[in-house]
């Protein structure tokens, strides 16, 4: 390891765009090779963040604070969870894969089940750079969702949820907040994939600019929408929330169809998220332009 650079909030968005603009593996691997992703939104979150404890009141105990994660998998850093900080990521789907998905009514299209799968590896290899990246420049990183450990367990509450939850991870980092689908809805909407990676670094935590974790979602602000609801071909979503364990098993089903009809190893979803006025931007206008003139909240309260 070389001796410890600083690091800034740029050099970090630098080296997430950079590799968007020059890995190889940013691709759909069809046959124009088109990339699987052209941009990012990117969020930090501190070690020492109250909202990490919440989360194990609100995913539960087995949800893995920064600082755990962290001191399992470099314990000869010994970092005070001050010491830390979490750097998250959000790719969002372009418009052309968001748009063979809006077509469809049961299984994924093409574009999006190569996403699901060859955007996701280029994710994997995101996770990897970055971490690998601050390590090269002296400060120790691990990427939660790589680590040996990382596992799903049941859930009372979520029928099943992670050790690290990569989208939890994203609201922390002011990024987002979660729909009635379960899904995050950011500022680029919620057609989307995410990544982190915890570092031994400091860095200003980005302002969580909402005072309630479904600030985002129509039919939290207001009573409006459930267009979600109609999306999903197997009634997955009601105005009661997510059933986790429908949507797992329309996802195994999609596997055969994928391969059938586009002729790879693939799968996917994701109708709630294109099709619905939380596709692609903030819906809810108040909040949206908040956001814009850049206002915050006031302290937001524990998560409900
Ligand atoms: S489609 Fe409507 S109800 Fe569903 S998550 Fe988006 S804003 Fe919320
Ligand atoms: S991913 Fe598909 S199955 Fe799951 S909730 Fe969304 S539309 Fe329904």
């Amino acid at each position: 390891m070389e001796k410890s650079a600083n690091i800034s909030v740029d050099w970090i968005k630098g080296l997430i765009r950079n590799f968007i603009t020059t890995s190889p593996y940013n691709t759909m691997r069809n046959e124009t090779e088109e990339p699987a992703w052209d941009d990012a939104l990117v969020g930090f979150a501190s070690g020492a963040d109250p909202i990490w404890q919440q989360y194990k009141e609100y995913v539960g105990a087995f949800h893995w604070t920064p600082w755990e994660v962290f001191n399992q998998h470099r314990p000869e850093e010994s970092a005070g969870s001050e010491e830390l900080t979490v750097v998250s990521w959000v790719l969002p789907q372009r418009e052309v894969v968001r748009k063979a998905n809006r077509r469809t009514k049961k299984y994924p299209s093409e574009e999006w089940a190569r996403i699901r799968v060859y955007g996701e590896e280029f994710n994997v290899a995101l996770r990897r750079h970055v971490a690998k990246s601050l390590e090269k420049v002296g400060h120790a990183a691990i990427a939660p969702m790589l680590v040996s450990n990382w596992t799903i367990v049941s859930s009372e509450r979520f029928s099943y949820a992670s050790s690290w939850s990569e989208r939890h991870t994203a609201h922390a980092a002011g990024l987002g907040t979660f729909g009635l689908c379960d899904g995050l809805i950011t500022a680029k909407g919620k057609a989307m994939r995410v990544g982190s990676v915890v570092a031994k670094i400091s860095i200003e935590p980005t302002p969580r600019p909402y005072a309630d974790h479904r600030a985002y979602c129509l039919f939290f602000a207001n009573g409006t929408c459930g267009k979600c609801i109609d999306r999903c071909p197997v009634r997955a979503i009601t105005e009661t929330g997510h059933d986790k364990m429908k949507c797992r098993q329309h996802l195994a089903r999609s596997r055969e169809y994928v391969k059938k009809t586009y002729k790879f190893e693939g799968y996917g979803c994701g109708l709630c998220q294109v099709g619905v006025p939380c596709e692609a931007g903030i819906p809810v206008k108040a909040a949206r332009e908040a956001l814009e003139r850049g206002e915050l909240p006031p302290t937001p309260p524990p998560l409900a």
